[in-house]
């Protein structure tokens, strides 16, 4: 009876089926690909909030919606999150990426100068004004593409100043925009220039970093994560440890960049420290993987990467699920090794790397993602008391996510339960 029914903000229906993950913890294993999938499925929404998931005539006889939203035969499933980002930048590096198909390898390109200092000039160079609206921009960018929520790095400041200017630019850009910046401080991304002529030189850089720029961090509030690339040509295992036990001492979550270019026992360190996360593991050991399993550490798997530097070498993303682990994944949105905001690439590329599954791409992409930031208990999966952040999307079942690439099927976006996007 109509009497009987709850209005709420927005009702979602008209869809092949609602598909989503369960749960507010990283799923592993063999639960990586179980989704929960609702054949002609709707969602009630109300204060920001999801408030029932079920089949649409079902719910219609509980809930009424101040506003409508048709879903036109297509999906809902969670926002994506990306769990590893570089998003602020000046400047791209389109000839970089000419010299690599060339055949030149990132290492080389650094070597050259090229790589992430190239980034810093740009970025000392930029007013934050400039910085802020280059972000916004990528930001819509990242909506438009289905993707509710990012980590987003600092790194290419690498000084004091500029590192904290680049915070600043997150924190501003998550006030305003519709999109959630979870901000992470990655003063650790290389040597500065200028700190770069001797390894007494870069000793006296991660002295800045634990003596000055991670207090500073921790102290203004403006960064969740710290984080580290530790690599051969990079920060090393001892300076990783040194620079990263400051940050937890004062309050920092850790994430790290490891075993991408060189097998450095970075995953086993990152376990030693109790990380959120390791990201990329190209090169993990086998004792790398039972160490991230042991600890809980969430791997960040970055498929496109490799891809995009040329390189051979995978991730093992199929050993690291087999041994019960519960991979997120990312774009690495960067202006040199992946130039791209796409998530919905990122799945493909995960089953055609990994073999996953669409579930298990989906899973890995928006409630594992979530987790690795600490935030599966408010986002990652369409279930009552989650924020409303809703992608309807123009596929006409889920394991399209992965099956179809190189379209944005985005239809619709709902941010915490406001429709930013279509509708
Ligand atoms: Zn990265």
């Amino acid at each position: 009876m109509a009497s009987d029914q709850r209005e709420v903000d927005l009702i979602i229906s008209g869809a092949a089926e609602v598909a989503t993950p369960r749960g507010e913890t990283a799923r592993g294993g063999a639960a990586l690909g179980e989704l929960d999938i609702t054949e002609d499925g709707a969602l009630a929404v109300d204060g920001g909030l999801i408030v029932a998931v079920g089949r649409a005539s079902d719910l219609r006889r509980a809930w009424r919606g101040r506003r409508e939203l048709d879903a036109g035969g297509g999906i809902l499933v969670p926002g994506f999150v990306d769990a590893h980002t570089h998003p602020v930048f000046a400047g791209t590096r389109e000839e970089e990426f000419e010299m690599r198909v060339a055949g030149a390898s990132y290492l080389e390109i650094a070597g050259a100068g090229g790589g992430i200092v190239s980034s810093v000039k740009g970025v000392r160079g930029a007013s934050a004004e400039e910085l802020l609206a280059a972000l916004l921009l990528r930001l819509d960018r990242f909506l438009a593409l289905g993707t509710t929520t990012i980590e987003a790095k600092t790194g290419y400041g690498l000084s004091p100043k500029e590192e904290m200017k680049c915070l600043e630019v997150i924190a501003a850009a998550d006030a305003i925009h519709a999109v959630d910046l979870v901000p992470t401080f990655l003063g650790a991304h290389d040597f500065p220039l200028e700190y770069r002529d001797s390894d007494a030189d870069r000793q006296r850089y991660v002295d800045l970093l634990v003596e000055e720029m991670i207090p500073a961090v921790a102290a203004s509030g403006l960064a969740r994560y710290c984080d580290v690339f530790t690599e051969a040509h990079v920060f090393n295992l001892d300076q990783t440890r040194r620079i990263l036990g400051r940050a937890s001492e004062l309050g920092l979550g850790l994430r790290l960049h490891v075993d991408q270019l060189t097998p450095l026992g970075g995953a086993e360190l990152a376990a030693e420290l109790g990380a959120a996360s390791a990201d990329h593991l190209e090169y993990i050991s086998d004792q790398g993987i039972q160490a991230l399993g042991e600890a809980g550490v969430v791997p960040v798997l970055c498929p496109l990467v490799p891809l995009y530097l040329g390189q051979d070498k995978e991730a093992p993303g199929r050993a690291l699920v087999k041994a019960g682990l519960a991979p997120a994944l990312a774009t690495d949105f960067n202006p040199g090794s992946c130039y791209t905001q796409s998530m919905g690439e990122v799945l493909t590329f995960s089953a055609l790397r990994f073999g996953f599954s669409a579930a298990e791409a989906l899973t890995a992409a928006t409630l594992n993602a979530a987790c690795s930031l600490d935030l599966g208990q408010r986002i990652g999966s369409l279930e009552p008391g989650k924020a409303a952040d809703i992608l309807v999307l123009d596929l006409p079942g889920h394991r399209h996510l992965t099956y179809e690439f190189g379209r944005n099927p985005v239809r619709s976006v709902v941010k915490a339960g406001a429709v930013v996007l279509g509708g």
